[in-house]
């Protein structure tokens, strides 16, 4: 599957998942809590409360966030014996500000945690490939065929024709098929025991992931 902005996430089959924008869906309401702080003389009981009221507008969100990526995530590993998707660096591409808001909301970053810890409970196999030419390169003939980020459809000379996601969905299950990816989940015990102690460590990861507080990563508006 393919994470996005325009949808949560496009799988190879064509299928979507509509992205919820929690955070945009607040935003305005939020933003009239947050300009009340500033009304309220500084250090009084008052300006504290308000305070107290943006943080928690915020910490539901980030709550409902974390909620949906579980519900999705929960899904996708049901109704799939092999979940592949791009090994991308979220952090990274948080720096850049246009995209920042957009891509927090879709709260990538704890969806591929979920899925790696459903993969994990179910016994399927979650594999991160490289996320080079995923959606530049023809699913069908490998052919590279430049689009910008507006371009929304991929149309390539071999007659092949998909929606951009479509077809990023389709290279990155290729590209997992292939073994390009690093497999991210022994649970068909394939792996070897290097990956045992892989596993272990996730797990306690996991048992972090259930408090909400440290979820609303990377977010400020
Ligand atoms: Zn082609």
């Amino acid at each position: 599957m393919d994470v996005g902005i325009e949808s949560f996430y496009t799988d190879s089959n064509g299928s979507t998942e509509p992205n919820p924008r929690f955070l945009r869906k607040a935003e305005s309401d939020i933003k009239q809590v947050q300009r009340r702080i500033y009304k309220k003389k500084k250090g009084s009981t008052r300006r504290r409360l308000a305070r107290v009221r943006y943080s928690r507008k915020h910490l539901r969100i980030s709550r409902q966030r974390n909620e949906h990526a579980k519900r999705v995530a929960r899904n996708v590993c049901k109704s799939n014996d092999l979940v592949a998707y791009e090994d991308l660096r979220v952090s990274n591409m948080l720096k850049n500000h246009t995209l920042a808001k957009s891509i927090a909301d879709a709260s990538w970053y704890q969806f591929r945690q979920w899925i790696e810890y459903f993969a994990n409970k179910f016994g399927k196999e979650a594999v991160a490939v490289p996320p080079q030419y995923t959606s530049q390169e023809c699913s069908q003939c490998k052919r590279v065929v430049k689009k910008s980020l507006s371009t929304r459809t991929h149309i390539c000379q071999c007659a092949c024709t998909l929606h951009r996601d479509t077809n990023a969905a389709i290279n990155i299950l290729h590209k997992a098929k292939s073994r390009g990816g690093h497999p991210q989940s022994n649970a068909k015990g394939v792996a070897t025991s290097t990956l045992v102690g892989v596993t272990q460590k996730r797990a306690s990861r996991y048992d972090e992931l259930r408090i909400p507080a440290p979820l609303g990563r990377g977010v400020s508006i």
